[in-house]
């Protein structure tokens, strides 16, 4: 079946959201280094340092992925911290485990399937819970970042690394143009589906823009939210402290 995000009822967004998944997971690293000009690698540094990971930590990535903010994380937390990359698509963690098994020091990421909206581990359990890219795929957002700061410690620390909207209007003309018009067909050139691609500017443009999902996540019950717009705000990392 080709389907794309759009196309399903909002009951049906978890199904789109794994079919497009499953098809981009063996390309997925290749194709985000591609569209972002390597930049993305840039935005995963900055935001994971912004999370301020200590040795020994334990860090939860939710929508983990390929892990790109595991492999950072744990780096940071060292061989005393540990590590868990969360995600719903077995295809998307096989792709991670491909990348990360063959290094003995990132020995201490683990991983484990499952729904951000019902995160299979106890209340307090973490000293950093962090979500890239991953937290505008969830169905009913404040129940992912609820999940995500019941399991953190009172005092641990939430990054959420999201796209979206440039804050120069010039600037933004430019990147709407590419994104909707040569991102689908760089999609469909090389990884062979412009749907998956084309959703991409649509599903940024739903998200809360940085002000608001900081009052969210405020709400929610994290302190001190602060957020970095990166790239013009083309990205944007917003970390907060669980109360
Ligand atoms: N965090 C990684 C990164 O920055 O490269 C991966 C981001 S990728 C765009 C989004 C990930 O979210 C996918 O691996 C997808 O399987 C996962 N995902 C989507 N919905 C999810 C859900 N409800 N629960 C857990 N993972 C989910």
């Amino acid at each position: 079946a080709r389907f794309g995000i759009r196309e399903f009822a909002e009951e049906n967004k978890a199904e789109a959201v794994r079919i497009h998944f499953d098809r981009v997971a063996p390309k997925y690293d290749f194709m985000n280094s591609l569209l972002s000009f390597g930049i993305q690698h840039a935005w995963k540094r900055a935001a994971v340092r912004m999370l301020g990971v200590k040795p020994g930590d334990r860090v939860l990535d939710v929508c983990g992925g390929t892990g790109d903010l595991a492999i950072l994380a744990a780096r940071r937390s060292g061989p005393a911290g540990q590590v868990v990359i969360f995600d719903i698509n077995l295809a998307m963690i096989q792709a991670g485990r491909h990348k990360i098994d063959p290094y003995p020091d990132l020995s201490h990421i683990s991983y484990v399937q499952g729904n951000a909206e019902a995160i299979t581990f106890p209340d307090n359990t973490f000293d950093c819970a962090m979500v890239g890219f991953g937290i505008r795929n969830v169905t009913h957002l404040k129940t992912g970042f609820s999940e995500m700061i019941r399991v953190l410690k009172p005092g641990g620390r939430l990054l959420c690394l999201e796209f979206s909207r440039p804050l120069n209007p010039v600037f933004r003309s430019l990147y709407d143009f590419y994104s909707f018009n040569i991102m689908p067909a760089l999609g469909q050139l090389l990884a062979g589906s412009a749907e998956s691609y084309a959703c991409l500017p649509e599903t940024i443009r739903m998200f809360p823009l940085p002000g608001e999902l900081a009052a969210m996540l405020t709400d929610l019950g994290l302190r001190n939210v602060n957020w970095e717009a990166m790239t013009n705000g083309i990205s944007v990392a917003h970390v907060g402290s669980k109360r």
